[in-house]
């Protein structure tokens, strides 16, 4: 275990009128705090700040920057690649801080960035409202949200930041800004797929839609041998698919469910997850043809609630599961591709491994291409390498390192240069630099200097202050 330098009469000071809780390694509750999604992080932070309010955040801050902390900021703690944790530094925990408020009239929703996809969709639900959010429930609003936000809605509503109205910040100064097109638009612009680099934001304000609570969606499941047949048929359905139509094709394991056929538990199968938002005849008009191609032996897709498709992947990806992902962009759903993804898909190192890939379209492509910091709007589908596994031993991380590994060279002639930092592993710096290109990696640069010139939030996929040293590489 790292050595723990914090001085005491630092953190004293620091407790005095701070409202959340203060835990340093032996305290109760440590190391359950500690824990993020990714079990392959087990980090011991010398302080996490389990932040009551945007005071604290604040305090927690300036605390890390006078005491050259290693600085670990966390929403929901669902990051792949645990940047939510680190040895011997800060954790800011935004966790306890979960106020959401929704305006039915104006449909807004004003909401903390501690809340997860999970409590946010409840609150909206009980209006019959929602914006774009992650595909487990489980996922923090903060960090998807900061990395672009893509989930089963984003053909409809676009994505989560194309919905964002404004964001409360607190800066690597210490500073309180907020963030929208009238207010500092420039950091607006950045905090729009830029991630977590400008700041701590405290809390988000999203635009919402009328969705639910009952959807037409749900999962039904095909025999492996389908696989290629239902991705070319899914390639040409949804190049003219209403906006209404969002979803996914699953390379996946049958679960040991009972409506499931015994002889199938375990064994591979191809999923295809429907999202229809609007009436619910016509969403089984517009599936008809997808059914017609999927044969399913499977048929989950019904009137179902918004929340509970929104809920439906949980189980397969619980917190504290080995996970190393993989995702990118596809130019082009060419035949080769699908090649690619149906053997990857159908020979995954372990049953919890899966493959999703998702139509993009629809709404994404209504916001210009220099809107926001993300770009790439015009991509028709991504894909979504997810190595998970519960196996401790090395042996069991090779393999599955090795399959996400290899589906992505594979894949490589078929993919854009960038993706989403959500989406994005352990590529480096230079990989998030080609997802923005030059000039938009320039403006990035230039808010970075401006917001954080120390670089006091590096632990993301950084996007480093120019002509200075990183203090504490
Ligand atoms: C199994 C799985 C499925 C996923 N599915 C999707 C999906 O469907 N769609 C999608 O878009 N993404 C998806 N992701 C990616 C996910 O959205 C990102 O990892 C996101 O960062 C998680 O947010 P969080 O708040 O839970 O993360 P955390 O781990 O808490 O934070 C991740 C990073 O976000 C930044 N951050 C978090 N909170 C704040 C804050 N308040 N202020 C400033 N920076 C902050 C920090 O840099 C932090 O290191 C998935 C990831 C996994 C592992």
């Amino acid at each position: 275990m790292p050595e723990h330098t914090l001085v005491a009469a630092a953190v004293d000071d620091l407790a005095s009128g701070f409202g959340g809780t203060l835990l340093q390694p032996g305290a109760d509750g440590y190391d359950e705090a500690r824990k993020v999604w990714n079990g392959l992080f087990d980090r011991s932070p010398a302080l996490i700040a389990q932040c009551a309010g945007t005071t604290d955040v604040v305090a927690a801050v300036n605390f890390a920057r006078e005491n050259d902390l290693l600085v670990s900021v966390r929403g929901g703690g669902h990051s792949a690649v645990g940047y939510a944790t680190c040895d011997a530094g800060i954790v800011i925990d935004l966790s306890p801080m979960k106020t959401i408020e929704v305006d039915p009239d104006a449909k807004t929703a004003r909401a903390d960035a501690g809340l997860t996809w999970g409590e946010f969709d409840a609150a909206t639900q009980e209006h019959g409202l929602a914006v774009t959010g992650g595909r487990f429930s489980t996922t923090g609003i903060a960090g998807l949200t900061l990395g672009s936000g893509s989930g089963w809605l984003e053909r409809k509503c676009g994505l989560t930041i194309d919905n964002l109205l404004s964001a409360d910040i607190v800066t690597a100064a210490g500073e309180q800004l907020k963030a929208s097109e009238d207010e500092n638009s420039d950091l607006f612009w950045g905090i729009r797929g830029g991630g977590g680099n400008f700041g701590v934001v405290t809390s988000f304000t999203y635009r919402l839609h009328e969705v639910g609570p009952l959807v037409y969606g749900g999962l039904m499941a095909s025999l492996p041998e389908r696989a290629g047949d239902i991705l070319r048929f899914m390639r040409d359905y949804m190049a003219d698919a209403p906006e209404d139509l969002g979803g996914a094709v699953a390379f996946v394991s049958a679960p040991p469910e009972p409506f499931v056929p015994a002889e199938m538990h375990f064994k591979p199968i191809v999923g295809i997850v429907i999202c229809w938002t609007g009436d619910h005849e016509e969403g089984e008009r517009v599936v008809a043809p997808i059914r017609e191609v999927a044969q399913p032996v499977m048929d989950m897709v019904q009137p179902m609630p918004y929340t509970a498709l929104q809920s439906m992947l949980d189980a397969g990806g619980p917190k504290g599961i080995n996970g190393y992902m993989k995702a990118e962009f596809l130019e082009e759903m060419s035949d080769q591709a699908i090649d690619v993804l149906v053997e990857r898909g159908l020979n995954r190192a372990g049953p919890m491994a899966q493959i999703i890939v998702e139509p993009m379209g629809g709404a994404i492509g209504r916001m210009g291409e220099d809107d926001t910091a993300l770009g790439r709007r015009d991509v028709p589908w991504c894909y979504h390498a997810l190595a998970m596994w519960m196996e401790p031993d090395q042996e069991a991380a090779d393999a599955h390192m090795a399959w996400a590994r290899g589906l992505a060279d594979d894949i490589r002639p078929h993919t854009t240069t960038g993706v989403y930092l959500n989406f994005t592993s352990d590529q480096g710096e230079e990989r998030v630099r080609l997802t923005y290109g030059p000039e938009k990696y320039d403006r990035l640069v230039a808010l970075k200097d401006r917001y954080d010139p120390d670089n006091l939030f590096r632990l993301n996929q950084n996007i480093p202050p120019s002509g200075r040293e990183r203090r504490f590489d």
